[in-house]
């Protein structure tokens, strides 16, 4: 059975927990270094504060793990500011954290006002699907080897490298499984292999 790690530090972990749980999918809170020790099949850095995250993730010793199990290739999906914990630059912020994933991400882009809106747009050639923004990020440039999966008004809203899939929306919000299914298949593809 496939065991997902779900970050559960600070944000939206728990709806991560039940996305997986609707596709049949086992979940483990990762709270400390011990518990990155177990086997995992992949990982889901959830949305909240990236620097509160941050922080944590050095406080705790979780940082150089799971920057490890990432370059070694473990399937890892993060969701807005988990996008800013992959981000190899991050415009605005003089922070980075894992800095696995050559894309830049320009942080709370939208503004004060636009923070937060709903919308729907095409997600990796699968239909149109529900997207919650909050407070959210978008992706400003891509590396060469980074697809871009999804656009909103012309920005980059979720691409993916290799095992690294980012959304700077917040799939775990609404009923639509795409991303997560998405995901799986990530790993389902990386176990095959
Ligand atoms: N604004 C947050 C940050 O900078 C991200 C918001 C979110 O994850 N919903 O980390």
């Amino acid at each position: 059975m496939m065991t997902v790690g779900v970050l559960a530090l600070q944000g939206a972990f728990l709806e991560h927990e039940q996305r997986l749980a609707q596709l049949g999918v086992h979940s483990a809170e990762l709270r400390c270094a011990a518990d990155l020790q177990q086997p995992l099949d992949g990982i889901i850095l959830p949305g909240g504060e990236s620097t509160a995250i941050g922080k944590l993730l050095r406080e705790l010793d979780m940082l150089t793990p799971l920057q490890e199990m990432i370059r070694s290739g473990l399937p890892v999906f993060g969701t807005c500011a988990g996008l800013l914990l992959l981000a190899e630059h991050i415009e605005n912020d003089s922070r980075r954290h894992l800095a696995t994933m050559s894309i830049t991400a320009c942080r709370n882009a939208y503004g004060r006002q636009l923070g937060s809106f709903f919308t729907h747009a095409d997600f990796a050639g699968e239909g149109e699907i529900p997207m919650t923004f909050i407070r959210a990020p978008y992706i400003s440039a891509v590396g060469s080897d980074t697809q871009i999966l999804a656009t909103v008004d012309g920005r980059i809203v979720a691409a993916r490298q290799g095992n690294q899939l980012v959304t700077a929306f917040h799939p775990e919000l609404n009923a639509d499984l795409t991303a997560h299914r998405y995901f799986v298949r990530m790993i389902i593809d990386k176990i095959a292999k």
